[in-house]
């Protein structure tokens, strides 16, 4: 790559002792900084943390923001008072070592990708809460895969869009009716550089649209050894509203989310050819990068004079198309009209005619009424497609099986991969730390295997038991924080105030629910019957707490409603303040629930949670799940590692089956999981439950690491992508 290597042009040495080289010192840090790697190593985190620990969580834990409230003289004198010089030397070694390393998983198993990397496509990526370039799920999991990518040495670079706002920051009323903001993103805050061509000059593409140009610069963010390159269209030649095109996720109408989509895959392709990377395989996170392939067969066909059918056959062979929801309304349809507007100069390039393009966006060539599908252009123009679970594997082949109409459903050729979770990130430090004095040495490297989690039964109970409640209450030091900072903001009492900071109770047994407030996952569902719920929050022996947290999208009034009800009950003396609700769910704050929940709960209608990923998280850290069997859930379930609500069966009636999954889900709580959470022995642990902890971690942890995802996703789909010899991936 063009790139000049800011590892290895980091200067000299700082020394260890002395005032000398404040400046190299600043140098050192700023390095550490400007790579996410710094993200998913506690060494570094602590280090920047412990330059000021209040600022370090004002700043939402963005190292680059904190470092600019240090000159390098204050620095240099904080680091001595805190002993920080061998520790920031230290980090500089690790990450210099980590980039430069040459034995890994990928140049054994993905040696074919080593000049022709996979270039990954997605829409969002959710690295860290200090760059909210994501709204949920989706770009967690896009940074999870790139994370692990890195980690696994698999030759890759990623692209997406820089949103300058991001998503919303959410808020509630005195009314618990939720309110968006939205925040410019500094620049200068983030570890983003312009991305500059092999001559050096910064990049901007443009793309020629039936109404005018586009235009978009490029960023260059590293995340590891991964490049993630970040389309913007805020730049000098674009009409005003296009210079805002990029500001926010799924903003707009559909005529910027075609305009967005069309930055990031005819853009995105256009600026890895611009930037001299020359991928092997493409890879579609979502059908919001359809576009790319459309855009590689122009570029085979002016290469290399190629016809149409022959590069259209040659580029499916080499992309990889990932679905990611069976809920309609995930999957972007644009009119005629729209795809004419910004496809038709692409269009002339390929030589095809108006009904052809549009053939390749409908399920039925030639069906006039049909729209113009991201998902279904993707499946056409990708030979290797999957689905996020075994169930959802199910689910969107007999969702898309009218596209091969003379095929069982069996045969319908999309797989599945089911997601996984960044062990690094989301695993606890005080976690990490018994896992390192119970595991082999090496056990984050061998995480996929096994053996290695079945040494979670070797941990004494005890020992278990005590890090899950220290991690338990650092997360309500965190959700009371929280909830007495939302109190100040709405501008309640003082009284009300200092209540939130001893808000909830250390010993009872306590549920997380974090999520999307999309109806269809069903946030109310223990408030169905209230005098039910309310029997178990306020048992004196064995009570129970709830802790909330979730956006709706800005136009989901009825997700809205979902909120204020829960947040709500707040005002209800019936609930003593038992059910709390932590605004502005992100990165940050799901990372403090997962680590401190003894329940996750997930009670989604079946089949429309694809994966799911949050339970995943909450596995490694000992918490319990409670979900429908939907999602991984549905695979990962063993009647030993968790919780189930209901049979994973749907009834045809949605009412009757809401109905039928809340009754289960009180059963559960109140047969099994109230009772075998309190039930302790002489020494006051639940030993049932803890046994419970450790089937979960031993029988989940190595499945659904995304450590496991992208080595399938290399075996599978990546190498047989490239053209080397490899396994194809099981259908069902
Ligand atoms: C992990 C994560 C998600 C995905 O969780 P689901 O289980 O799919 O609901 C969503 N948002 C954030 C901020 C996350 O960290």
């Amino acid at each position: 790559m063009s790139q000049t290597d800011p590892v290895m042009d980091s200067g000299p040495e700082v020394q260890t002792t002395g005032e000398l080289g404040a400046d190299a010192l600043y140098q050192k840090c700023m390095l550490l900084a400007r790579n996410m790697w710094w993200s998913w190593h506690y060494e570094v985190i602590n280090l920047f943390r412990d330059l000021d620990p209040i600022r370090w969580r004002q700043l939402d834990h963005n190292p680059i923001a904190l470092l600019h409230e240090f000159t390098p003289e204050r620095l240099a004198s904080r680091a001595a008072e805190m002993v920080l010089y061998s520790r920031i030397n230290y980090a500089v070694r690790r990450l210099k070592e980590y980039m430069t390393t040459q034995t890994s998983f990928g140049v054994t198993h993905a040696s074919i990708l080593g000049a022709k990397p996979v270039a990954y496509f997605s829409a969002e990526f959710g690295l860290h809460e200090s760059l909210p370039i994501y709204s949920g799920g989706l770009g967690v999991l896009s940074g999870d895969h790139i994370k692990s990518a890195s980690g696994l040495g698999v030759p890759l670079v990623a692209v997406g869009l820089f949103y300058s706002q991001g998503y919303f920051r959410q808020h509630l009323d005195n009314n618990g009716w939720q309110k968006e903001e939205y925040q410019d993103t500094r620049v200068e805050n983030t570890p983003l550089e312009p991305a500059r061509t092999r001559d050096g000059k910064p990049l901007t593409i443009r793309i020629d649209t039936r109404d005018g140009k586009l235009f978009a610069k490029v960023w260059l963010v590293q995340v590891g050894r991964v490049p993630l390159y970040l389309l913007d269209s805020n730049v000098d030649g674009n009409r005003p509203e296009d210079r805002e095109l990029t500001n926010r996720l799924y903003g707009g109408n559909e005529r910027t989310r075609i305009r967005q989509e069309l930055v990031l895959g005819v853009g995105g392709v256009r600026a890895l050819r611009e930037l001299g990377v020359d991928p092997g395989v493409y890879h579609l996170n979502e059908g919001h990068s359809a576009f790319v392939p459309l855009e590689v067969v122009r570029e085979r066909m002016q290469d290399d004079g190629l016809a149409f059918d022959d590069a259209l056959r040659e580029v499916a062979h080499r992309t990889v198309f990932t679905t990611h929801t069976p809920v309609p309304a995930g999957h972007d349809r644009f009119s005629g009209g729209l795809v004419e507007e910004h496809l038709g100069p692409l269009r002339d390039q390929l030589g095809i005619s108006y009904d052809q393009l549009m053939g390749l966006g409908r399920v039925e060539p030639q069906n006039q009424q049909e729209t113009f599908c991201m998902t279904v252009v993707a499946l056409k123009l990708s030979r290797r497609a999957n689905a996020v679970s075994a169930l959802h594997g199910q689910v969107t082949r007999r969702m898309w099986a009218h596209l091969w109409p003379w095929r069982v459903e069996e045969e319908i050729p999309i797989g599945h991969i089911t997601n996984g979770v960044h062990v690094p990130t989301w695993l606890a430090w005080q976690m990490q730390q018994l896992y390192d004095r119970h595991f082999p040495p090496n056990w984050m490297q061998r995480m996929g295997e096994p053996d290695v989690w079945q040494n979670i039964y070797s941990v004494d109970p005890g020992e278990l038991w005590e890090t899950h409640n220290a991690l338990k209450n650092l997360m309500l030091t965190f959700v009371r924080r929280r909830v007495s900072r939302q109190s100040r903001r709405r501008g309640e009492s003082e009284d009300i105030v200092e209540a939130g900071r001893n808000i909830l109770d250390p010993n009872a047994l306590t549920i997380g629910f974090g999520r999307r407030f999309a109806t269809y996952k069903r946030a109310s569902m223990l408030l169905r019957d209230e005098e039910r719920l309310l029997a178990m929050l306020n048992n004196k022996e064995r009570p129970v707490q709830i802790i909330f947290a979730g956006k709706a999208h800005p136009a989901d009034d009825p997700g809205k409603q979902l909120i204020q009800r829960i947040a709500n009950t707040r005002r209800d003396p019936r609930f003593h303040n038992r059910i709390v609700f932590v605004e502005d769910y992100d990165v940050n704050v799901c990372r403090h629930l997962i680590q401190g929940v003894d329940v996750w709960l997930n009670n989604p209608r079946r089949p429309l949670e694809a994966s799911g990923t949050s339970g995943q998280k909450t596995v490694l850290n000992g918490g319990l799940n409670l979900s429908i069997l939907d999602g991984w859930w549905a695979e990962a379930y063993d009647g030993t590692n968790g919780f189930a609500i209901g049979r994973g069966t749907t009834h045809v009636s949605q009412e009757v089956t809401d109905q039928r999954d809340a009754e289960s889900l009180y059963n559960v709580l109140e047969e099994e999981i109230v009772p075998m959470f309190y039930d302790r022995d002489v020494d006051g642990l639940p030993r049932r439950w803890i046994h419970r902890m450790m089937n979960s971690i031993a029988t989940l942890g190595w499945r659904f690491s995304a450590h496991r995802m992208v080595t399938d996703y290399t075996r599978h789909c990546y190498v047989p992508a490239a053209g080397g010899v490899s396994c194809e991936m099981h259908l069902h």
